[in-house]
């Protein structure tokens, strides 16, 4: 397994896979900590989480350095993904308690109640492109509940994957609680038929999901999937238009545009369609490409080449059947795999732009005439991650996020963001189950249904 930095094309650290004898060693000692780990107080999880909180703040600047050199995000993205992270601990340190306390029920017994009790070793199954912030989106609310954790994390990024294990155990977690399993994908089905493994979440693309799902169901596992998207946003014609575009670019080109929930399709009232696009454009043209480490950069080169390269053919392939490339949709010259800010129109069914995830810094403008037409484009996707609706009638706004657009959360007048405090997933092929809230934490535990008669 082998970490490069995309920008300088360096090699950065050759990682030997652990053996399957290794990897059931691990389990069987993470198994191990979760029999005493299960019996802690919610108190003595707390200090180890808070302890948790305090050492990224205190080392967010060396940390967000492992995920730029192995990723390539800009730095100050970077830098902002672990204090999420810290957030995150500090939020199911202070909550957890609480969202898993006992819930009575009346019945006709002397007492009825729920109680929420941990399972055992997840297995958590994780994507590069936010190499922290999905893993601590798992990993805070998971041993807070008393659960413990094996990590495999994408081939990509296993340094990031060792400094987030060094973390939880610096941060005085007792030893084997979490642990990084350094596996390549084809090792995942035989650490999900591992008895000691009790549930898999995953994060990633379709295809993985739908492996990992069909290796979790044939042994009867829970499995959360967390997928690709291709998430719809609907400018109506009453939208306040600077608005609108500034934070449709904004969420387009977030992380190099390789964010599961990054605003890729827009469809635009026909009467402001004009307007949108020239102010659009002239956004996502003034962002600047270039040394995720220079702080006058708006967005680094993408994770690796055939990622870029495939992108690429993605663009080129919809230009042959006839979309136009308003902006980019060209492979800059150098070693580097970066891609331009590109805008698409004219994108129809048949087009790859009008089907699939674009994951990179692609946008694709649509124009409708009549709402349900709108309405119609933005569900016309096997995807369901995220939407928005921008509009100055918050009520109709609301109408539509509620009824209208299918998405596992959509925003109004925004952009859709992580947040500790709401749910978090998918729809249709973006996944199933839910990560942060009080939601997230309750997927892997025991509902216990307790009565006395
Ligand atoms: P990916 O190729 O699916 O990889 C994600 C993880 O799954 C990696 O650890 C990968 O390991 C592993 N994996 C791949 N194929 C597998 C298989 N057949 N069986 C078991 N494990 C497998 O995805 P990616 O390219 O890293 O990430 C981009 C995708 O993730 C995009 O589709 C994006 O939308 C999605 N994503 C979704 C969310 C969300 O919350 N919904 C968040 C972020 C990203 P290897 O690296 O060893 O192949």
């Amino acid at each position: 397994m082998q970490s490069i930095n995309p920008y300088t094309g360096q090699v950065i650290c050759n990682y030997r896979e652990y053996s399957f004898s290794e990897v059931e060693e691990v389990i069987y000692k993470v198994d191990q900590a979760f029999h005493s780990w299960k019996l802690t107080s919610f108190e003595q999880r707390a200090a180890c989480m808070k302890n948790l909180q305090v050492r990224l703040l205190e080392k967010k600047e060396e940390l967000a350095g492992i995920i730029v050199s192995e990723m390539g995000k800009v730095k100050r993205e970077a830098v902002g993904e672990v204090e999420k992270c810290a957030s995150v601990c500090g939020f199911y340190a202070e909550n957890a308690k609480s969202f898993l306390k006992n819930e009575p029920v009346k019945t006709e017994a002397s007492e009825a109640y729920i109680s929420y009790q941990p399972i055992g070793t997840v297995l958590a199954v994780m994507p590069w492109n936010f190499p922290f912030w999905q893993v601590f989106r798992f990993l805070a609310p998971a041993l807070m509940a008393g659960n413990t954790g094996v990590l495999k994390h994408a081939s990509n990024v296993s340094g990031c994957a060792l400094a987030i294990e060094q973390l939880v155990r610096d941060a005085g977690f007792p030893e084997n609680v979490f642990r990084t399993l350094l596996i390549g994908s084809k090792e995942v089905k035989a650490v999900i038929e591992n008895p000691l493994i009790k549930a898999v979440t995953l994060t990633g693309s379709t295809p993985a999901g739908r492996s990992v799902a069909s290796a979790a169901g044939y042994a009867l596992k829970k499995s959360v999937l967390e997928l690709g998207g291709s998430d719809p946003y609907l400018v109506l014609e009453d939208a306040d238009i600077a608005t609108a575009a500034r934070l449709c670019v904004t969420s387009r080109l977030l992380n190099a545009g390789q964010s599961c929930i990054g605003a890729k399709r827009f469809i635009i009232a026909d009467a402001v369609y004009d307007q949108f696009k020239t102010e659009f454009v002239r956004l996502m043209s003034a962002a600047k490409f270039g040394d995720p480490l220079d702080p006058e950069t708006s967005i680094g080169p993408l994770a690796r080449t055939d990622l870029r390269d495939e992108l690429h053919q993605q663009v080129e392939k919809s230009r042959e059947l006839g979309a136009t490339v308003l902006l980019g949709g060209f492979i800059p010259e150098g070693n580097s795999p970066f891609y331009p800010p590109t805008v698409l129109e004219n994108v129809v069914p048949g087009m790859p732009a009008y089907h699939e995830e674009l994951f990179g810094p692609v946008a694709v403008l649509f124009r409708f005439k009549t709402e349900e037409e709108g309405i119609r484009i933005a569900n016309d996707t096997v995807f369901g991650l995220g939407s928005g609706v921008f509009t100055s009638d918050i009520q109709k706004g609301k109408v539509l996020a509620e009824k209208g657009l299918e998405a596992g959360c959509v925003f109004v007048n925004d952009f859709v963001k992580s947040d500790p405090r709401l749910p978090f997933g998918g729809s249709k092929e973006s996944g199933y189950g839910r990560e942060l809230s009080a939601v997230g934490i309750r997927e892997f535990m025991n509902v216990k249904t307790i009565v006395v008669r």
